[in-house]
């Protein structure tokens, strides 16, 4: 028991850290306790079945192709369940970018906002779109946002350079408005051989549009949120955006949670580099 209740008096010590460092001043003790993990009771209990975690409904991937068909898909990859082999550097995937006219958010940019950080990564995080500070530096994540994502990635003790940062889309739409669908079809594919070509073993997916788009589903963040998801063989965690986290710091908590599994997932993997 008192090695139990040292470890819970840890677990709440670093919960009030990171709070804390997030900059929530005000927490009840009570509610820092719940969060972090109680003895269990020492009573019989009756053994119940846990149902595994429900899995986003993806859209579904199998094709059947009719034997009139088959010459055509014989010419055609079929969509593939791991990662594409990728021999191609960011650097060859941002010259196909070029100075990109494909959608009409190029009208208003200033700057085109690639994906930065550390390419052989094991994690990485990716948001919606630039906004006006990104879209101004051309640089991911340099806003207020920015500045939480930067601590939340401290928190779970890497350093910003240490992981990759990046965007579904590559230049900011009006007012910061949500990329539409045309716009996230032409520039996806780009992040999508970034992902291939830095191979990390979690990506954190940040909001509703994010995960939506990467996942390909229509399940909400608060549902989904905290669940580990699959992209290709990739490890993906959806958590709240930190833009939506500075509107509403309570959910901090619940990003502090989902954060803490992909430290323990990392934790439990042997990949030695950053
Ligand atoms: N919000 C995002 O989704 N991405 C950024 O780069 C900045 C803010």
């Amino acid at each position: 028991m008192n090695d139990e209740l040292i470890s819970i008096a840890e677990e709440a010590r670093e919960h009030i850290a990171y709070l804390r460092e997030l900059g929530v001043e005000n927490y009840e003790a009570s509610a820092v306790l719940a969060s972090v993990a109680l003895p269990t009771p020492k009573v019989e209990t009756v053994r119940t079945q846990v149902p595994p975690p429900r899995p986003i409904a993806a859209k579904p991937q199998t094709i059947t192709a009719t034997a009139a068909e088959s010459s055509f898909w014989k010419t055609v990859a079929l969509p593939s369940e791991t990662l594409p082999a990728s021999g191609e550097t960011f650097e060859q995937i941002w010259a196909d970018v070029g100075d990109c006219t494909r959608c009409a958010l190029c009208q208003g940019r200033t700057n085109i906002v690639h994906t930065e950080g550390n390419r052989k990564a094991r994690l990485m995080f990716i948001g919606e779109a630039p906004g006006a500070d990104e879209d101004a530096q051309a640089r991911p994540f340099v806003g207020r946002a920015g500045q939480l994502l930067t601590k939340i990635i401290e928190a779970i003790g890497f350093k910003r350079e240490e992981v990759l940062i990046g965007n579904i889309n590559r230049c900011r739409p009006p007012g910061n408005r949500a990329p539409l669908p045309d716009e996230v079809v032409m520039c996806k594919p780009f992040l999508l051989r970034e992902i291939a070509a830095a191979k990390p073993e979690v990506i954190v997916v940040m909001g509703n549009t994010a995960m939506k788009n990467l996942l390909d589903t229509r399940e909400g963040i608060t549902r989904a949120r905290g669940i580990f998801q699959d992209y290709k063989g990739v490890k993906v965690m959806p958590t709240f955006h930190p833009a939506y986290l500075l509107r509403d710091p309570s959910k901090k908590r619940e990003t502090w949670e989902d954060l803490k599994k992909v430290r323990a997932y990392l934790d439990s993997t042997s990949r030695s580099n950053a």
